[in-house]
């Protein structure tokens, strides 16, 4: 892991699900003071998330956070009102499900209704109808076992498409991650600070300088010990975590230009 120095030029790319947002509430009220303090220091904030494109439109709004944004998964980032892809289109992934339907047990987003996805999610309507706006990706609720998801995703894989684990479900898209987009946004001066919680994120965190784990409500689960992990989970772990950085690198005594 590359040192950081007092004054370092940053990037924070962070996840949304259980990392920025709350698992259960979505809510982010304890990392707002963070935020601010990036905005303050100008530090870019990019939001990498396996939500879709007008999932995060919505939460931006509402949160009024103008960033970049990197959406389902690794499948396209939105830039400076640019949009690059990554990933493949949804029904490409569809059709291939299709035919593996009849030798494992799960159900996916296009199968049932908004109400359903409520249900799983949590998510209020409007939030749920945002969420099943997915261009690259095919969230599945897996009903079958542990090596039959092994099995499946290898089948995946010989497709040239790949399977990633979230907070609640098994994704199915394009042969990307979330470390992939990154590469648009790496600059020589600039080192990428990554949070994330789940594996969908470990990819995004080992591309990163300095990759932090937030503990989810399980404990802290993903692999590598040259990450940071916090204590605690969702914003009130993003800010555990993002506080102490931002003091050692930034505070007044230790910023060469004051
Ligand atoms: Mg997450």
């Amino acid at each position: 892991m590359i040192q950081l120095q007092p004054g370092q030029k940053l990037i924070v790319v962070t996840d949304l699900d259980g990392t920025l947002l709350d698992h259960d509430t979505y809510c982010l009220d304890e990392a707002l003071p963070v935020l601010q303090r990036l905005r303050d220091l100008a530090i870019p904030l990019v939001i990498n998330t396996s939500k879709t494109r007008a999932e995060w439109l919505a939460l931006e709004t509402k949160l009024k956070l103008n960033a970049p944004f990197i959406v389902e998964n690794g499948s396209a980032l939105y830039l400076d009102g640019e949009e690059i892809l990554f990933g493949v289109p949804r029904p490409e992934i569809l059709k291939k499900l299709n035919s593996l339907r009849s030798r494992y047990d799960f159900v996916g987003y296009a199968d049932v209704d908004v109400t359903t996805v409520m249900k799983w999610t949590g998510l209020d309507r409007g939030a749920a109808m945002q969420s099943r706006e997915r261009f690259f990706s095919e969230p599945l609720l897996w009903k079958d076992s542990e090596e039959q998801a092994a099995a499946f995703s290898e089948e995946i894989r010989q497709v040239g498409l790949t399977t990633l684990w979230g907070g609640r479900f098994l994704h199915v898209l394009g042969q990307t991650d979330k470390a992939k987009p990154l590469s648009y946004l790496e600059s020589p001066e600039k080192r990428i600070v990554a949070l994330g919680d789940r594996p969908n994120d470990l990819a995004m965190l080992e591309r990163a300088d300095l990759g932090i784990v937030i503990a989810t409500s399980e404990g802290s689960s993903l692999p590598g010990h040259h990450f940071l992990r916090s204590s605690l989970t969702g914003p009130r772990g993003w800010a555990e975590m993002m506080n102490p950085l931002l003091d050692q690198l930034f505070s007044q005594n230790s910023t060469p230009h004051g």
